[in-house]
């Protein structure tokens, strides 16, 4: 591959990892992302099928990438979805899937998911208390999401990783239960500050609980946390072990101390836009590419003519900065 057929923003950031939304449908409601009720879902004819993802997936290898993750809305309740990790899973260059859950339908599709090839799995749970899990999903669905963690360890997906959403006067009595967590049993947990990307647009900064107050939080319990060298520079998370060297947590600190500088990642919405940022106030629409006349090569340039029009970073902290219209479950996180 020539330099100029790499995915490569102005910043010289290589973007090698596709993350792929396959519905904006969810199972449940959390606040920092969806509405309460009367949520308008994608026209099911709007959304790319497998097909069409497929596509998408080899001229991006043909540019460079080679790990996709699979989000949402919540990825499981698109019907078939092992049927797409195994297509992908067989496209030449791909060496990795991922894929991103709330878990509540893990139960019955863990193995399928496994067995058709998808390596990794991030559960999201950001409270074990389920009377809080339930004031921040707005379903009752805890017990859902236990079996849905059980079946993934049954299925042989290690370690298993959960990712927790924290909310300052909401989650702060969680964080020592997880770390607890973190430390007896083959779970990894990481932290991740509330960015501005709820349908109800109620962010605000007060609210964000910041990896640095987690930290505290950790380490008035448990002593001073190490930080472990990172093995991937664009790893978003920063993982620290404890002072007794039992077991780790990571920390993504997305508002805080932004890691744009070493991004890696751009984004296919559900419905067949391309994004290069969670924050981008701009999209490029491949759908009629793919569905009417487009070329390959046609696609392959949309593609490289939106990495690199990304900007340095999110101005989340700057009083210019502008909420997208879409929220984190119309993006995909
Ligand atoms: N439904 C799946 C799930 O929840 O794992 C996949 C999609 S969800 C949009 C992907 C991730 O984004 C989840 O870990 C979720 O907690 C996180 N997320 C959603 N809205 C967020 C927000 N406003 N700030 C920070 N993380 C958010
Ligand atoms: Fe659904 Fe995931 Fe958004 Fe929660 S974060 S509402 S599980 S899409």
């Amino acid at each position: 591959m020539t330099e100029s057929r790499k995915l490569i923003d102005s910043f010289g950031r290589v973007h090698n990892n596709l993350r792929i939304s396959v519905t904006d449908r969810c199972n449940i409601r959390c606040f920092y992302c969806m509405p309460a009720d009367n949520v308008e879902f994608m026209p099911r004819a709007e959304l790319l099928t497998f097909e069409e993802i497929e596509r998408v997936v080899r001229v991006g290898t043909s540019l460079g990438i080679d790990r996709l993750r699979l989000t949402g809305g919540e990825p499981l309740v698109r019907r078939e979805l092992p049927s797409l990790v195994a297509r992908l899973a067989e496209v030449p260059g791909i060496i990795d899937i991922g894929l991103t859950t709330n878990a509540v339908l893990l139960d019955e599709l863990a193995q399928p998911l496994h067995d058709a090839g998808l390596k990794r799995l991030n559960i999201s749970l950001d409270a074990l208390d389920p009377e809080v899990f339930r004031k921040v999903t707005r379903r009752d669905s805890y017990d859902k999401v236990i079996a849905g963690i059980d079946a993934a360890r049954r299925a042989g997906f290690r370690p298993i990783k959960l990712n927790a959403v924290s909310i300052r006067g909401l989650t702060e009595d969680q964080i020592i239960p997880f770390a607890e967590l973190a430390r007896e049993t083959d779970t990894e947990v990481r932290f991740i500050e509330f960015m501005p990307l709820d349908a109800d647009s109620k962010w605000q900064n007060d609210k964000v609980l910041t990896a640095a107050s987690i930290k505290k939080i950790l380490e008035d319990q448990f002593g001073e946390l190490r930080p472990v060298p990172k093995s991937n520079p664009s790893a978003p998370a920063s993982d620290f072990e404890f002072a007794d060297g039992k077991g780790r947590i990571g920390l993504i600190a997305s508002v805080s101390e932004p890691f744009c500088g070493s991004c890696n990642r751009f984004r296919l919405t559900a419905d067949g836009k391309l994004r290069n940022c969670l924050f981008s106030l701009e999209e490029t629409d491949i759908r009629p590419l793919i569905r009417e006349s487009g070329t390959d090569e046609d696609i392959a340039t949309a593609m490289l003519q939106c990495v690199a029009a990304k900007k340095a970073g999110h101005q989340i902290n700057s009083s210019d900065f502008v909420q997208p219209d879409r929220p984190m479950y119309s993006i995909g996180g």
